[in-house]
């Protein structure tokens, strides 16, 4: 893809979450890996509100490749990047439903088959300071093979093959949180039968 092509992605994406309400001002960030580098989100700057111009282009080891500043939270993508070879696109956000279960960390049972059969259930991460080394290796390794990951007390990160998998990715999490969070304030869950997450476990 065209690098004009891939900073005009980024800046969609991020218009997208806000407009979605999946994603605030300064919060969140999204970047897409070219070959060994990563184009990402600038620092500082509330991301609906940026133009294809800002978008950071650095190596896949967080290495400047020319002007501006990447997000501090980018170390958590490049990260992954470097532990997932198939994964050309992250999208972390702090979305509100997610955000919930950040902070009051629940099991996530089998509760309907879009979950099970197109992301299956999330990797809970536990809390690191945003920023370091030390969550950025930590969220990677928790990650395992999974398509998305909630990181206690902070948000939600979602990685796919394209912007446009790890944006929906993030979207149909954000809506099963939704169900979830509301479901629980109802009444006792009624989880799918026994045997059907593993029916459907990629
Ligand atoms: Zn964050």
């Amino acid at each position: 893809m065209e690098d004009r092509r891939i900073r005009e992605q980024i800046v969609f994406t991020c218009q997208a979450l806000y407009q979605q309400g999946l994603n605030l001002g300064y919060a969140g960030n999204v970047s897409f890996r070219q070959g060994d580098s990563v184009w990402i989100t600038p620092a500082a700057r509330p991301k609906h509100r940026i133009s294809p111009e800002e978008v950071v282009q650095v190596s896949v080891t967080g290495q400047p490749m020319g002007s501006g500043r990447a997000s501090s939270e980018g170390k958590m993508h490049y990260a992954i990047y470097r532990r997932r070879p198939e994964v050309q696109a992250i999208v972390h956000a702090h979305p509100p439903f997610l955000s919930i279960t950040a902070v009051t960390p629940i099991d996530w049972p089998p509760l309907l088959p879009e979950m099970e059969i197109v992301i299956g259930p999330p990797a809970i991460i536990p809390y690191l300071p945003p920023g370091t080394d030390e969550l950025a290796e930590r969220v990677a390794m928790a990650l395992d093979g999974a398509l998305w990951g909630i990181l206690l007390n902070h948000g939600a990160v979602a990685l796919a093959d394209s912007l446009e998998g790890a944006f929906d990715y993030l979207e149909m999490g954000e809506s099963l949180a939704h169900t979830l969070v509301l479901s629980r304030l109802v009444g006792p869950l009624h989880t799918l039968p026994p045997g059907e997450r593993a029916r459907f476990s990629r």
